[in-house]
This record gives structure tokens, sequence and C-alpha cells, in this order.
């Protein structure tokens, strides 16, 4: 578990929400992503957590291109992605895939599962059709479904059932690099866990590599080696896994686990509560973006940004504390 398989640089996307012309100066943006970098060794399951609008997901899909990314570098397997031909970025596709959040709204209602499955693989040129259906078999299989279920539709399934397609779908033209985007949150909890250990297992049956995008940050804990944390467009901490739970530094951090409850019930933390709304990121706070909500923000906190600090090894964090 060395070499990088992703390396993301100062990846920024933004979107134009009103054009500048004979009366306005200039354009406005929604900066959903502000330059965020990290990198994903071979084999590693590399979580991305945020609340909502933090820029998560528009992360995970600026790096397929599912949205074009603004600027930056997003280097797989050597190549930059962001300026990769259309046509050499669908041959990519097929390496790099997507567990989308909702299986329901993500699975074609009018075609069976066997046909939503077989699709990438004609579209990839697996033309036998013994080996489509051979690997359909194996695939259903392996997500914990039966090879029957290849002929009945999406609705005739359960949440978790869906999202075993899901997964099947991502797997099927055997990537290397698959982006889970918020995988469970739609699922209640009971299923959650299910979930989570069967792509845990696949994991290491296919010795696959995972972007792990999630809110919840009890969910991320089980499954990710490492995490980074996203707040307003920009990762605020990253670090190890158990380092990062055990002592977060960024006081944004500290907050979002303080609400994860703790299973040792002579051992609670302190709730933290966050005062105030998320900022617009149309118009940011300058400085900490964090700074309108922190409980230990200092006057440079309001004019100043934070660098990127290493505070130990691996464990990066944008504050001015460190
Ligand atoms: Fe808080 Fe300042 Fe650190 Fe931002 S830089 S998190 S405002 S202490």
């Amino acid at each position: 578990m060395s070499r990088a398989l992703l390396e993301v640089n100062n990846l920024k996307t933004y979107y134009a929400i009103d054009k500048g012309g004979l009366f306005k100066k200039e354009t406005r943006y929604v900066k959903a992503v502000d330059g965020v970098s990290f990198r994903i060794r071979e084999g590693e399951v590399f979580g991305l957590v945020g609340e909502s609008g933090c820029g998560k997901s528009t992360t995970g899909r600026s790096i397929l291109r599912l949205t074009d990314p603004t600027d930056g570098e997003v280097l797989f397997q050597g190549k930059n992605l962001v300026t990769l031909p259309e046509k050499e970025m669908q041959r990519v596709r097929r390496d790099l895939q997507i567990i989308f959040q909702d299986p329901f709204a993500s699975l074609n209602p009018k075609m069976t599962i066997g046909q939503i499955l077989e699709e990438p693989m004609i579209v990839h040129g697996i033309k036998e059709k013994a080996e489509r259906k051979k690997r359909l078999g194996e695939l259903l299989e392996a997500v914990g479904l039966h090879p029957s279920h290849a002929n009945r539709y999406a609705h005739e399934f359960s949440g978790g059932q869906r999202q075993r397609v899901g997964i099947a779908r991502a797997l099927v033209l055997r990537p290397k690099l698959i982006i889970a985007d918020e995988p469970v949150s739609a699922l209640d909890v009971s299923v959650q866990a299910q979930v989570i250990n069967l792509m845990q297992s696949l994991q290491q049956q296919y010795k696959l590599t995972y972007l792990f995008i999630a809110h919840d940050l009890s969910v991320v804990r089980h499954i990710c080696n490492r995490i980074g944390v996203m707040y307003l467009g920009r990762i605020v901490e990253q670090g190890d896994c158990e380092k990062l739970y055990e002592n977060p530094k960024h006081p944004y951090t500290q907050a979002l686990l303080s609400a994860v409850p703790v299973p040792d019930p002579n051992w609670q933390r302190e709730r933290i509560i966050l005062h105030g709304d998320v900022p617009s990121p149309i118009n940011p706070p300058v400085g900490c973006a964090f700074h309108p909500r922190c409980p230990y923000a200092m006057d440079i906190c309001k004019t100043e940004r934070p660098e990127f600090r290493e505070v130990e090894n691996g464990h990066q964090v944008a504050c001015h504390l460190m």
C-alpha cells in the first residue's frame, strides 16, 4: 500500500451563477470545490467527510469528469484526467467507477437487473454473451444476491438490495478505483452496516481502492484508512483515521466528532454546538472560512487564510492555532 493510484492537486470546480455584462463588472461563482488536494494509495480507503454542501460530492464527480473541473490536476495512473480528451477519458472510466447515494434513482426502472449490469460490458467491448452472463452471475453472488435476480426489476428489491445492485454495477468492469458517494446514507441504519461490511469484503476480494464520501463520521471510521475533512470547498484536516478520531486538531473536526455517539457509556465527548449556518460558497468569509462559527477565532483568522501544515507524521491541519 504505497504507490499513489490517485493524486488530486489544487482541484477547483466553480459554477458561474450570473454573467458579467454591460452593467455588471464581474461574473459571480459558486466555489463548490476550491483548491482540494489529496492522494489515495493503491488498496487504501480514503474518506471525504463534511456537512451537506461542503463540496465533497462535487469533488468526486469532478474526478470522474461528470462535472467539469475549473482548474487543478487529477492524476490517475500518471494521466491528468482534467485535460484528457473525452475519447481517452471513456477508456479510463473502465477503471474508475462510482456508487451513487440513491440506488433507486440510479437504476433504470425499465431495465432488468441483468440488462443494467450487462450494458457497461457491451459498451466497453465485452462481446461474448457467455462471458457477460458468467460475469453477471458471479457478481450477483459476490454482492449477496442470487443469479436468478438478473431477471427482476429494481422496484422488486429493497433499498439494501438495490444498493447491492449498484455495487455490482460499479464492479462489473473490474475497476481499480471506486468513488462511493454517500453509499449508505439513503439506507436504514440496520442495513448500513451490512452494506459497509460487503464493501469491505469486496475490497479485499477484488483488490479495490475506494474514495468513500460521507457526511456521517461514525460510518467512515469502520472502513477508512485515512480521512479528509472538508469545509466550504476545502480540506481543513486530513490524516490517519484512528489518529484523527482520537485526537482531532481542527475546531471543525472536533465539533463534528463531538456529535458522534461513543460506545463506552463511561466516556462521553463533550458536545460542541456550532452556531450559525455554513456561509454561502458564493461569498465565502475572508481569512479562515470557518471563523464566523469557530469558538477560538482570533483577529488573524478574519484576514489570513491558514496554510495547510503537517502537525505530525501524515496529519495536516489548516488552522492558525497550529
Ligand atoms: Fe478557528 Fe482560526 Fe483555526 Fe479557523 S484558523 S479554525 S477560525 S482558530
